[in-house]
């Protein structure tokens, strides 16, 4: 089973004109809104690809809370541990969005920043860890701690305070800015080195269309490239990598070639609308055409 200790937001999308300058009001043309939240996107796309995945998150005791779990409950994830935290609202993204594409984004944290420690004491069983930095770096660091099996942390967004948290992390996969966000160098062997000498086993940098970086602790550096496909929509790529490395590890192949599949996945990702990954017989697909 892969255990998700994370976030969910329910993102409320605005199409606008414009985006508004400061006092000024703007008329929405379009609002839609999307499930959201790495830790829910990663959970999500894991079970897709037919992982037994359990979601440990917290949502407000309000209707996007209980979409949120009527959500996972369709998309087959184990939902015995999510909390409903009352008093608080579910964690909720705002997204403006203009007529170029270009956004600005409001997060209220809500219920993720009311996940506990003692939430999530009974709920790290499970043979592969999926954590993110959405949610409380306490809880992040409790959970790589007590648990047993592979631990990933994708250290999205890119802002960590508590540095001994890579001590307890096996696997760690920052894209490029979370890279040099955590290493504060442009040297990336040098950056490779600092990371290695705290993370238990290996540093995978994504690397957007470019593939993904593979460094272990033995010295081995592998660049292993994505397929080239046409690309629709690259949000989410990063959360479609993560949950495809944590089902290829689950399946107890070896790093490299669990990067490999990663790529591959997370390439199909992009080629469809949406942060959320295909589905198994989409990637067998995908995989007899490339
Ligand atoms: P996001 O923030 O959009 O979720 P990210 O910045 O965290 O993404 P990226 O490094 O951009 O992560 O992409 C993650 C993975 O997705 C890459 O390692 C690669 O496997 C795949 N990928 C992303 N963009 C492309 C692309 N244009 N073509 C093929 N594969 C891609």
């Amino acid at each position: 089973m892969i255990t998700v200790v994370g976030s969910y937001n329910i993102d409320i999308i605005l199409k606008v004109n414009k985006i508004p300058e400061i006092g000024e009001t703007v008329i929405a043309d379009e609002v839609y809104m999307n499930h959201g939240g790495k830790g829910s996107n990663q959970a999500v796309s894991a079970s897709r690809l037919g992982s037994r995945v359990k979601i440990v998150a917290a949502v407000g005791n309000d209707n996007y809370g209980k979409n949120a779990i009527e959500f996972w409950k369709t998309e087959n994830i184990d939902i015995s541990d999510v909390k409903i935290k009352n008093n608080v609202s579910t964690g909720t993204a705002y997204i403006f969005v203009d007529k170029r594409g270009r956004n600005v984004i409001v997060v209220n944290r809500g219920a993720n920043y009311h996940l506990t420690e003692e939430d999530i004491s009974e709920s790290l069983d499970g043979n592969i860890l999926l954590t993110q930095l959405e949610i409380r770096e306490n809880v992040v660091k409790k959970a790589l701690k007590e648990f047993n099996g592979i631990r990933i942390l994708n250290p999205a967004p890119a802002v960590l305070k508590d540095t001994d948290i890579l001590s307890l992390t096996d696997i760690i996969t920052p894209n490029e800015i979370e890279f040099k966000e955590l290493v504060s160098t442009d040297d990336l062997e040098y950056g490779l080195h600092l990371l290695l000498k705290k993370v238990k086993r290996a540093v995978i940098i994504t690397l957007g269309e470019r593939g993904a970086l593979l460094a272990t602790k033995d010295g081995k550096r592998t660049l292993i490239p994505a397929p080239k496909v046409n690309v629709v929509d690259e949000t989410g790529a990063g959360d479609v990598f993560n949950a495809a490395l944590a089902v290829y590890l689950e399946k107890e192949y070896d790093l490299e070639t669990a990067v490999e599949y990663a790529n591959k996945v997370a390439a199909l990702s992009v080629t469809k609308i949406g942060a959320l990954g295909p589905k198994l017989e989409e990637v067998n697909k995908f995989l007899e055409e490339i």
